[in-house]
């Protein structure tokens, strides 16, 4: 299983609340290719949840274009969602214990998700063969588990209980990993383990992995992050090195310590210097220089 892409384009997501509407997403241009490590990055309440879940196939969108591999979002339905998540998708919820049985070992909880892939693969609508899983055992290896596949839950420390969940999100062997904020709660050791199993996981087996984190060590350890601002990508990153992004539509996103000095509705001259540098000088409201 080689890393499936996933490809979004204009990527509008409104939750419809009764009375009022909550625009989460408004036009995300993004592609992340098969067998990469893309961090989401950005401020509580941007909208890195909605764009996750969306990617999972948990919601649908409300406008633009989301290609997930072959499969087209919008135009599929619910049993065709459930179909590619059992098969192509494994998500891992912010909260390792959301993801997992309390009281089952770490052999059974993957043994567990393993079934219900199989239910689900079997009750798909276009009938693609249902693959081979691994072994358990072998997945379990995957996160460093092996010693550890009839230890109870509550002997495992809480960087062994967030692996587990990455193993469980992982048992269907997905060609797309997403993890919703897999160290956040980790103490620092805890979250270097879990990293470096995901990091592994997608070196070994190729799987596209996209991650939420809000912290800056681990979006430093990342060959590319994506932050997310106001529903829309505000920067991208390469090994801690921000830059901003020209969006489909033109549009350019300022960083917020630019965009502090140059308020919205403040006139740019735009000057191309050269193929690789481009000017932006900030002029007063009749055009002359500020
Ligand atoms: P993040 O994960 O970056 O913190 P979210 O994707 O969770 O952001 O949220 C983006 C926006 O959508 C926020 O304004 C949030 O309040 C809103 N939102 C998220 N989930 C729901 C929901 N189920 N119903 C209504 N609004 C929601
Ligand atoms: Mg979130």
């Amino acid at each position: 299983m080689t890393g499936i892409p996933v490809a979004c384009n204009g990527l509008v997501h409104i939750y419809r609340l009764e009375g009022n509407d909550v625009v989460a997403l408004s036009g995300v241009d993004l592609d992340v290719s098969g067998g990469e490590v893309v961090g989401l990055l950005g401020p509580s309440g941007s909208g890195k949840s909605t764009l996750l879940n969306l990617f999972a196939g948990l919601l649908r969108p409300s406008a633009g274009r989301l290609t997930v591999g072959r499969y087209e979002i919008a135009r599929m339905d619910e049993k065709e969602l459930a179909a590619m998540r059992a098969r192509d998708v494994g998500v891992v919820l912010q909260g390792a214990m959301r993801n997992l049985l309390p009281y089952a070992s770490p052999l059974d909880n993957v043994r567990f998700a393993q079934r219900g892939a199989r239910r689900l693969a079997r009750g798909s609508a276009d009938k693609v063969a249902i693959r081979a899983l691994p072994e358990p055992h072998e997945v379990l290896g995957l996160v460093g588990l092996a010693e550890h596949a009839t230890t109870p839950l509550t002997g495992l420390t809480p960087g062994q209980c967030q692996r587990l969940a990455v193993g469980v999100g992982l048992a269907g062997r997905p060609g797309l990993l997403l993890l919703d904020e897999p160290t956040s709660q980790l103490d620092h050791e805890g979250r270097d383990e879990v990293l470096q199993a995901v990091l592994d996981i997608n070196r070994d087996l190729g799987t596209t992995v996209v991650a939420v984190t809000h912290d800056p060590d681990v979006a430093a350890m990342l060959p590319r992050t994506v932050t997310i601002r106001d529903g829309r990508v505000g920067a991208e990153g390469r090994r801690g090195e921000e830059f901003a992004v020209v969006s489909r539509d033109g549009s350019l996103t300022l960083p917020p310590d630019v965009l502090e000095r140059v308020p919205p509705g403040s006139l740019l001259k735009v000057t191309i210097i050269e193929d690789d540098a481009v000017r932006l000088d900030r002029t007063g409201n009749d055009g002359s220089a500020a």
